[in-house]
């Protein structure tokens, strides 16, 4: 098989292969790491129908990671999608009305970041043997949410590695708060900061080529890395549930392996969204990718005027996961869809950075079309939860129920007719507070643990595992620092 390389998106000369693109994390160039070229895949779907997930992401996986040997590559995955996953299907697809629904919260932690972080730090810890790499390997983290938590769960107590959480104070759910300082292992730390999440990651991004930082981590025999979607070992194993998902709808009889399917997927840093994308460039029939925001309407405003623009007020929504202005994988399909122009990627990165703004050139537009941009506000996602539930008698946390609007929105003004997926990023038992104002229930004063009875007695659902766990753990004590206080701790944690 050919060896697949993986080129930065700001020096295509910085080429590395799949093992030192995932230990790097970031590349050295401040760029990030996408494949020289997409591998065409040609499905037989007869075949794909049966496949297990396990078998899917071997499938998907081996096509990229082609420096990981076979039994390297299923040793990671198998480690990765075991019983910590609550079903064996490991990301089920649910008919919800007419919409398929792909759920990705059955995971450690109930939502998609399990996903990817289930199995990254595997594919890591066989990265620094298989490159020799004895360094310590610290992973710096910044979450809107979800990513700490997951991150923390799949690196705790891994050897060889220390993982540091930042999240923005005030900007998490009160049970998002709870998963991350209930967390175990000598190796993970977190820390509130007071900021939102693009003060925290642009800060993050910022320590990561500290030149100066990353020469004290090597004289000590450290490096970092990221567990952030910023890192292609986060994307890649993404791209694996788009598969899967249509392999079920085959198995169901309802497309045959030619016909397309849209997938509307809730948006926050592009990171799945941008999965969706890689898995039609390497021959999965995906037909339309509608990117559903919040409140936070930069990539919906993206799509109608071609003109990125963070300029604005950084809105708190009930879908926090989403709160983003900047969306860090948006710079691999700008990549893409200027024609991985190194040059011109990097001064519109440049402008973003300067000028908050930056306009996509006009040839660019066509290689969009795959994208239809929707947004849903607070009032019509709180409103679809209610709906979903009158009508399907089904439960929806406020990420999904945002995509679930925004397909509504879509298919009203674009007459979408293709089988529909509804990418659902989290268990409802994650957001209880806002799912359950959605359905006309008044929450003020309630605390998470009667919350989350009167959750469970609107969804009939048993509580994960994850939730019963959150109820005994003991709790770290909570830390807020200043932004401008993240280098200190970094350097205390990560240096000394
Ligand atoms: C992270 C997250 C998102 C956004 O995903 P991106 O890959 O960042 O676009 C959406 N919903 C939930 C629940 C999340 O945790």
């Amino acid at each position: 098989m050919r060896l697949m390389q993986f080129k930065s998106t700001r020096d295509a000369t910085n080429l590395v292969s799949a093992s030192q693109a995932i230990l790097q994390g970031l590349a050295a160039d401040g760029g990030l790491f996408v494949p020289q070229e997409f591998p065409q895949l040609k499905p037989d779907w007869d075949q794909l129908s049966q496949f297990s997930y396990q078998e899917m992401a071997y499938y998907v996986l081996s096509a990229f990671l082609t420096d990981y040997s076979e039994a390297d590559l299923r040793d990671c995955i198998n480690q990765a999608y075991d019983d910590k996953f609550d079903t064996d299907l490991i990301a089920p697809l649910v008919k919800v009305g007419d919409n398929y629904h792909l759920e990705l919260f059955h995971g450690a932690t109930i939502a998609f970041k399990d996903m990817a972080l289930s199995i990254l730090p595997y594919l890591m810890k066989k990265a620094a043997e298989m490159n020799d790499n004895h360094n310590e390997i610290i992973i710096l983290t910044a979450t809107s949410g979800d990513t700490g938590k997951a991150a923390m769960a799949g690196f705790a107590d891994v050897p060889g590695t220390k993982i540091i959480v930042f999240y923005p104070n005030g900007g998490v759910s009160t049970i998002q708060e709870k998963q991350m300082l209930t967390q175990k292992g000598d190796n993970t730390f977190v820390l509130a900061v007071e900021g939102n999440f693009d003060d925290a990651q642009t800060e993050v991004k910022r320590l990561f080529n500290d030149d100066q930082l990353k020469d004290q981590l090597a004289m000590a025999d450290r490096q970092f890395s990221s567990a952030n979607s910023m890192n292609i070992g986060r994307l890649l194993p993404q791209v694996v549930y788009y598969f899967y998902a249509y392999a079920q709808l085959v198995a169901k009889g309802v497309v045959d392996g030619s016909q397309a399917v849209d997938f509307t997927v809730p948006t926050g840093n592009f990171g799945n969204i941008l999965a969706g994308y890689y898995a039609k460039r390497i021959g999965l029939p995906v037909g339309k990718l509608v990117c559903a925001s919040n409140d936070n309407t930069v990539l919906y405003d993206f799509f109608k005027a071609w003109s990125y623009d963070k300029n604005r007020d950084f809105k708190l929504t009930i879908s926090p996961s989403m709160d983003i202005l900047i969306s860090s994988n948006f710079e691999r399909m700008l990549y893409h869809a200027i024609g991985e122009d190194t040059e011109l990627l990097k001064e519109l990165m440049a402008r973003l950075d300067q000028d908050g703004v930056y306009q996509l050139p006009a040839y660019a537009k066509e290689n969009f079309v795959d994208f239809i941009g929707q947004y849903a506000d607070e009032q019509e996602t709180m409103a679809e939860i209610a709906q979903v539930k009158a009508e399907a008698n089904y439960v929806m946390d406020p990420h999904t129920a945002v995509a679930s609007k925004c397909y509504r929105k879509a298919q009203a003004a674009e007459g979408l007719s293709n089988p529909s997926v509804i990418v659902s990023t989290a268990s409802p038992y994650k957001f209880p507070a806002a799912v359950l104002e959605s359905l006309g229930q008044d929450t003020l004063g309630l605390d998470d643990d009667v919350l989350l009875n009167r959750l469970q007695a609107e969804t009939g659902v048993p509580f994960p595992p994850a939730i019963q766990e959150l109820k005994d753990a003991p709790m770290r004590h909570r830390q807020v620092i200043a932004i401008d206080q993240m280098e200190g701790y970094v350097k205390e944690l990560a240096v000394k």
